[in-house]
């Protein structure tokens, strides 16, 4: 039996790199050589085990790599095909996915409450060498000649959500748009609230590299919470509030902000996933008489979302590759690891090389 490396998650607070057998794609499914993937944030989550995933579950979901086998059925690719994959792999047939919620597909074994298939989260992930895709059909989107791995790479989850959270939030032209938490989803709701015709972005973060990383890619004005009243200064900014406020942390202290400094009317936009108790006071709410929208985004995925991500990369809209400051190989994974965790040198995302 041909085996692969892979980034296997042990239990709480382990991982390693183990031996495996490559997965043989049944009917409907798509085996992918990964060439380039990533670190995510919920990867971190996931290894602290501070999210629940099932020790033995391969990590990781934002994959670029090669068609190496098609299963019975899979039409319109070929193998030797490069492929993007997003992070969440919508059956493409279910009651949400043909509502347009493909994000909540809730088809099949592996489905969760926090919605369906996800790679690395309830179906084996990319940090490996090789990569079983379900659904391939609905998943598998062929990347333009002209892209490299490294363009597109981060479509796949922190692009797509973070162009999603202005998306959702209904940013139209001449829009003020506040974004609070400039990590890699931050930045990108930010270049997502650009492309969707605001006027003003303010960028909101507490860690010099990463204010640093918003004003080079493109944010109009970075407040920092450490030293400023950021609410007051939104508000100055805006004349008396945000049309937009995104929320890209998932905490108490920036969902409640990102409410104070709305305008009349405006619209909260939440990409957080929040563990523990969310509280919505009252006041910040304006008793419920201040006609505001929360709303909120998982991840959007499928290959007509990847498609469409791919164009803007390759019409030069965007370009999200000074994101990806790190690389390292599979086997040094834990370097990067540590390297992403503990925030060193400046890092907003570590690709890295199976
Ligand atoms: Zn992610
Ligand atoms: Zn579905």
């Amino acid at each position: 039996m041909e085996t692969m490396r892979a980034h296997v998650f042990q239990g709480v607070g382990r991982s390693s790199i183990e031996r495996l057998p490559i997965p043989v794609p049944g009917p409907g499914e798509a085996l992918v050589r990964v060439t380039l993937t990533t670190i995510c944030g919920t990867d971190l989550h996931i290894v602290r085990g501070e999210y629940p995933v099932k020790p033995g579950l391969i990590i990781g979901h934002e994959p670029v790599g090669v068609i190496a086998e098609l299963g019975a059925g899979v039409t319109g690719y070929e193998v030797g095909d490069r492929v993007l994959i997003g992070a969440i792999t919508p059956c493409g047939q279910c009651r949400a996915c043909l509502s347009g919620h493909l994000s909540q597909c809730g088809h099949g074994e592996g489905y969760e409450a926090l919605g369906g298939w996800r790679l690395g989260n309830t179906i084996n992930g990319a940090q490996a060498e090789y990569l079983l895709v379900p659904y391939a059909q609905a998943n598998l989107t062929k990347i333009p000649d002209e892209l490299s791995d490294e363009q597109v790479v981060l479509l796949a989850d922190i692009a797509s959500t973070g162009f999603s959270g202005a998306e959702s939030g209904g940013v139209r032209i001449g829009d003020a748009v506040a974004v609070f938490a400039q990590g890699p989803i931050g930045i990108c709701a930010a270049i997502g609230a650009k492309l969707m015709g605001a006027s003003l972005v303010i960028g909101i973060d507490g860690d010099d590299a990463r204010l640093r990383m918003a004003k080079r890619m493109g944010v109009d004005i970075v407040l920092d919470y450490r030293a400023l009243d950021v609410v007051a200064e939104v508000k100055r900014h805006t004349s008396g509030g945000a049309d937009v406020a995104i929320e890209a942390l998932g905490i108490q202290d920036t969902f409640e902000k990102a409410l104070r400094c709305l305008r009349p009317g405006g619209t909260l936009s939440s990409l957080g996933v929040y563990s523990g108790k969310l509280n919505i006071p009252y006041d910040a709410f304006a008793a419920g008489i201040g006609d505001y929208r929360i709303v909120t985004t998982l991840c959007p995925g499928g290959k007509e979302r990847m498609r469409r991500l791919m164009e803007v990369i390759r019409q030069k809209r965007v370009d999200l590759t000074p994101l990806l400051t790190h690389r390292v190989s599979l086997d040094n994974i834990h370097e990067g690891y540590r390297i992403f965790g503990e925030r060193m040198d400046g890092v907003m995302k570590v690709a890295v090389e199976p």
